[in-house]
């Protein structure tokens, strides 16, 4: 089927009891056995629930994998990636990352014996030169958050396969509608379903889909054993948001594609990064990879003071973390996301105190440009 079609319908057949068109919320937390033994598939909810199986399976039928794995954050869900590993293994990951990524590796995981490297990932020579014989896991995203600076998916892919490790890519920012690293060679994608998949900005989520079948075991595995699942009613929230993704994803392809060419006119604005400007130096790479650009678009004002007049002076761009929700959000990644990234890691990135980040919502382009421009008047 096409896109469109599974994200409306993937996992998500009329239930068979009730012919209720919608999954169900199964709000349980266990069901009847009819004896020892004996039972429907379904024992205890943090081992099973239809509601979050309904969106494991279309998850994992959008990103082209094998199986879908939903936890209770993105970081939950990053975390059990992490559980893959044991002491002693290596890690290579991008050094542009989501800032609280990079906080669960290097504050946490790093103090169980795994050791990270941490690279341009769009430097291929680089990811060469920090891997060893311990080297595991490949972990990037791209486009990196914020600097959005392109990996080549399917280079890096080879390279993983090569050497007997796992490419792992987060798809936050692009979703399965614009970009399936799977089928460009990754095991393992990962998504905060907060975000574009959800697109409503009323839950917290996350995911893994496998495309390994001793992986997907393992996972399912570590999902139970390790407990960090979402409920069924956010489960419910991400299925019901996934129906309109591909329009909810156009329509925030064509706004920010439309204001990034409208800043990076700007006269007061020193750098504008968006994949779908032509001067990008990711954008050949992107466009071999992706359908589309995306929503997400960072530029820089200078200073921080400068970043600071443009945030207070917008009002239809809401001041706040998070992204891929249909409403447009404006943040300072220096001091917020990215705030527990050590400052000389964050400048070695472009990530500077002047960066100011947009989430380009779906509200009427003219709108969203009058608002840009008053708050940029302020420069
Ligand atoms: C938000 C985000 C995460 C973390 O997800 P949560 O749902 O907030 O735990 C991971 N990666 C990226 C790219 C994100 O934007």
């Amino acid at each position: 089927m096409g896109f469109s079609t599974d994200a409306i319908h993937a996992g998500q057949d009329p239930d068979p009891t009730t012919g209720a068109v919608t999954t169900p919320i199964f709000q349980t937390s266990t069901y009847v056995q009819q004896e020892l033994g004996k039972h429907k598939g379904f024992e205890y909810a943090r081992t099973q629930n239809p509601t979050r199986t309904a969106l494991e399976t279309c998850l994992a039928t959008l990103e082209r994998g094998e199986r879908g794995f939903a936890f209770g954050s993105g970081m939950a869900a990053i975390t059990n990636v992490t559980y893959l590993l044991r002491p002693g293994d290596h890690v290579v990951a991008s050094n542009n990352m989501y800032g609280g990524t990079f906080r669960l590796f290097d504050q946490v995981v790093r103090h169980y014996g795994v050791t990270f490297t941490y690279v341009d990932t769009s430097d291929l020579e680089a990811v060469q030169a920090a891997w060893t014989k311990a080297t595991k896991l490949l972990y990037v995203e791209t486009p990196t958050n914020p600097s959005m600076i392109i990996s080549d998916l399917r280079a890096l892919a080879t390279l993983a396969r090569a050497k007997d490790a796992w490419l792992c890519v987060d798809n936050t920012f692009m979703t399965p509608y614009f970009q399936r690293p799977i089928e460009l060679g990754a095991h393992l994608v990962v998504h905060s379903t907060t975000k574009y998949l959800n697109g409503h900005s009323d839950m917290v989520g996350g995911a893994i889909v496998s495309n390994d079948a001793v992986i997907s075991e393992r996972l399912q595995f570590l999902q139970n054993a390790a407990g960090a699942v979402p409920g069924p009613f956010d489960c419910w929230l991400v299925l019901r948001g996934l129906k309109t993704l591909s329009l909810r994803m156009e329509r925030h392809d064509a706004n920010a594609r439309a204001i990034a060419a409208w800043l990076a006119k700007h006269p007061k604005l020193t750098k504008v990064y968006y994949p779908g400007l032509p001067d990008h130096p990711g954008h050949a790479c992107h466009a071999s990879q992706a359908s589309g650009f995306g929503g997400m678009i960072a530029f820089d004002t200078g200073s921080i003071e400068a970043g600071a007049r443009v945030l207070k002076a917008t009002r239809l761009f809401a001041l706040a973390e998070s992204l891929g929700g249909v409403e447009s959000l404006i943040s300072h990644p220096a001091t917020m996301t990215h705030a527990s990234v050590p400052r000389a890691e964050r400048e070695k990135a472009g990530l500077t105190d002047g960066l100011v980040r947009l989430s380009v919502g779906v509200e009427d382009i003219e709108d969203l440009r009058a608002d840009l421009e008053r708050a940029l008047a302020a420069l």
